[in-house]
């Protein structure tokens, strides 16, 4: 069967993308702007991480209370501010790295043969003028994280805000909960 004719195909625009240089925020931001679980982090368009919310949020989570617990100062000069950090600076400070994306396949693949990539959760797809149109999942959970709500960040209030901003809540001048 044809990759694209399988339920863990989905069309390429239904992953938003963002480059290196995009900071933490904006890719937060990013997904609560696009309803989705999920985004591709590209260099030019190479796509290189499927960065799920449910894996950056933690992840986020942790570097802040590490900076303030001044666990890593030597990644960070004291009170930097993660959120502004490009997302390819962040993830290349992390000890686990997000899911890699696997090479470009063309649209003619059939599910038997990536089984010879073993190891890649998913893949883009290319047509034969080599446009992208689309992706293909190998690890089913990676798409319903992408089909998943995007990350919230509540105040000390419980407001729900899409991004962490500068620590406080868009609503009224409570905090973030970390
Ligand atoms: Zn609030």
């Amino acid at each position: 069967m044809k990759l694209t004719e399988t339920n863990a195909f989905v069309g390429y625009n239904a992953i938003p993308q963002l480059d290196l240089g995009a900071t933490v925020r904006s890719t937060f931001r990013k997904m609560s702007d696009r309803q989705t679980g999920a985004v591709i982090i590209s260099s030019g368009d190479r796509p290189h991480w499927f960065v799920s919310g449910d894996w950056l949020k933690p992840a986020y989570e942790k570097m802040n209370r590490d900076e303030i617990a001044g666990k890593d100062p030597a990644a960070f000069a004291a009170g930097a501010n993660i959120a502004e950090l490009p997302i390819g600076t962040f993830l290349g400070h992390l000890k686990t790295q997000p899911a890699m994306v696997g090479p470009a396949l063309p649209v003619t693949s059939t599910v038997e043969s990536v089984t010879r990539y073993g190891g890649n959760p998913l893949f883009p797809v290319q047509d034969p003028t080599h446009r992208w149109i689309g992706w293909y999942f190998y690890q089913g959970e990676l798409l319903n994280s992408l089909l998943g709500k995007a990350p919230v960040f509540y105040c000390e209030r419980g407001h729900p805000n899409p991004d962490m901003d500068n620590g406080f809540c868009y609503d009224c001048p409570a905090p973030i909960r970390q």
